[in-house]
């Protein structure tokens, strides 16, 4: 060894050393606010009726920290120097607090945290690594056992993460809840397939994500580290009218395992899936830099999750979104046998359609001729797949798409115009962006798609993109279309959808015409365009009568010019 390595090595021990010092320091000072916090709040009232006394970080009735748990964000232990994380308790909260009523979150709120803080020890995250032990778990929760451990951020649940929030604000649900999962397991095994262990085919999902609470035992029971799956795999009937109409016309023949009997009941593996964003890899599909990536996701969320900006360590982002669900015909293990056969649709939620039978796509129909030719290949020994996106209105959301097909109907509903009546309203034809979407296919180990029962091009060039062909594309068969429908699917194949049928120029699409609101019985509804003047007019002449409360509540009307 060199004086210089000697020299260095020193260095490197006395840095160590004055590190380990440091985080002591740091634990010591956390210690003693905490308790100072609690003191603070014992002091200014006792707990009326003998309630119990308030742990001021959480309402832990577990006991596993002991009552000191690090406050992860205290300004003063961050070893960095980074600037304050955090914000006095709401007002109403600290209320409570003084009123000795039961808190059940920290005294302090910890608006965000920094990787180099003290007490940040986040568990292990080898994104891509096909050993899910090396890989490490996904962990986003941020109870008091949890928080340090987090490598995720977001939560659990996709958008139902927020009924999540509603239900511990209203103490429905406890902090404390630890899910019970005996006899969860997955109820079909679906891998591992090698692009499990693959850091660019899996990049939104948790390809472990079905075995959490047995991968990762130990540390769930032994350090209280709260881990929960992101997908869960079940089996169930299903029946539908259309397919007890097929077994009757004899497309679909019973066979007492796929096909059940003559209702056209049939047996599915179901596999749901909530999303779980490898931020690098979302990036890289994209196109984009992760830097734009993050601060687009936080500054276009309201701010709502600071961490994306100061964890750049953490790479996974659980967003509040939808996520899918698989719906297998015949054996799961068939996906990835490349000597099956595989057909296939991909299908995004259209709720008007595919559960109430609006007539002004082809949503429902695809979406059963898709059930109905997979469930086929699966009885023809190969495998069928329908996989459900919740991308409502083309991932514009309901209220988007009603507003598109006011537009459509006030105008002259023709094919012509079909696009740019939603790019007028949302800037955007579409905001499915198919980039993501393969990735559930490399989860089920699909290596080539023998019948894919889509036309629309950017799922093809997406699934293909990632190294996965399609060998045959089949269009909706004519007769299944609505008529009304004839304006969407005309544009769409004119846009570049694809067809064995003909396209049409853009003068034809411009004779497709959808019906119009006159068609339908509007007798019971006014329709026109100034309706919203119309009621704030009769709220006028018709003001409420003023609420008989005891309180004095004063209603102002603003009267308009
Ligand atoms: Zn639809």
């Amino acid at each position: 060894m060199s004086a210089q390595d000697e020299l260095l090595q020193q260095i490197l021990a006395a840095v160590t050393s004055l590190q380990t010092e440091n985080k002591s320091i740091s634990d010591s000072v956390s210690t003693l606010t905490d308790r100072v916090n609690r003191l603070a709040i014992q002091t200014a009232a006792p707990p009326p009726h003998g309630s119990p006394i308030i742990n001021p970080i959480y309402r832990s009735s577990q006991g596993t920290t002991g009552g000191v748990t690090p406050s992860i964000g205290d300004p003063a232990i961050g070893s960095s120097g980074t600037p304050s994380v955090e914000e006095p308790v709401a007002k109403g909260e600290a209320a409570a607090a003084k009123q000795g009523r039961s808190s059940m979150y920290s005294s302090r709120i910890i608006l965000t945290t920094y990787p180099s803080q003290s007490g940040i020890d986040p568990l292990v995250m080898d994104w891509g690594n096909g050993d899910p032990q090396k890989r490490g778990p996904v962990v986003v929760n941020r109870g008091s056992t949890t928080i340090r451990r987090r490598n995720a951020i977001g939560a659990h649940g996709g958008s139902y993460s927020f009924y999540n929030a509603l239900a511990v604000a209203i103490q429905e649900l406890s902090l404390d809840h630890k899910p019970d999962y005996a006899n969860t397991q997955p109820a079909a095994q679906i891998g591992p397939y090698p692009q499990w262990g693959d850091g660019k085919k899996i990049v939104a999902m948790d390809p472990f994500g079905h075995l959490p609470p047995w991968l990762y035992k130990d540390l769930i029971e032994n350090e209280g580290v709260d881990i929960r799956p992101t997908i869960a795999i079940t089996k169930a009937h299903m029946r539908l009218p259309e397919l007890e109409q097929s077994v009757r016309d004899g497309r679909l023949s019973v066979d007492g395992k796929i096909v059940l009997n003559e209702f056209g009941e049939v047996a599915v593996t179901k596999v749901a899936v909530e999303p779980v964003w490898y931020l690098p890899g979302v990036a890289e599909r994209f196109g984009i830099d992760e830097g734009l990536l993050r601060r687009s996701l936080f500054e276009n969320t309201g701010g709502s999750f600071p961490e994306l900006i100061t964890r750049q360590d953490i790479k996974i982002f659980m967003p509040p979104i939808g996520g899918l669900t698989v719906y297998i015909f015949g054996d799961p293990a068939k996906t990835a046998d490349p000597n099956a056969k595989l057909a296939l649709r991909i299908h995004d939620e259209c709720n008007g359609s595919d559960v109430f039978g609006s007539d002004i796509c082809t949503c429902r129909p695809y979406l059963i001729f898709g059930v109905e030719e997979a469930v086929k290949e699966a009885q023809k020994g190969g495998s069928g797949v329908v996989i459900y996106f919740r991308k409502e209105g083309r991932a514009l959301g309901e209220v988007t798409k009603y507003l598109v097909y006011n537009a459509r109907k006030r105008g002259t509903d023709k094919a012509s115009e079909y696009f740019q009546r939603t790019s007028n309203i949302a800037g955007v034809k579409d905001m499915r962006f198919q980039a993501l979407m393969p990735d559930i296919l490399h989860w089920l180990g699909i290596t080539k798609i023998d019948r894919m029962l889509s036309m629309s091009n950017m799922k093809h060039d997406a699934i293909v993109e990632q190294g996965i062909p399609i060998l045959e594309r089949v269009p909706i068969p004519d007769e299944m279309i609505p008529a009304d429908s004839r304006v969407e699917i005309d544009a769409k194949i004119h846009a570049g959808y694809f067809t064995t049928g003909k396209i049409l120029s853009m003068e034809e699409l411009s004779n497709v015409q959808g019906r119009s609101w006159e068609d339908v019985d509007v007798s019971y509804t006014p329709l026109s365009p100034s309706l919203p003047q119309l009621l704030l007019a009769e709220m006028e002449v018709n003001p409420k009568p003023p609420p008989s409360s005891s309180r004095d509540v004063h209603i102002h009307t603003r009267r308009r010019p």
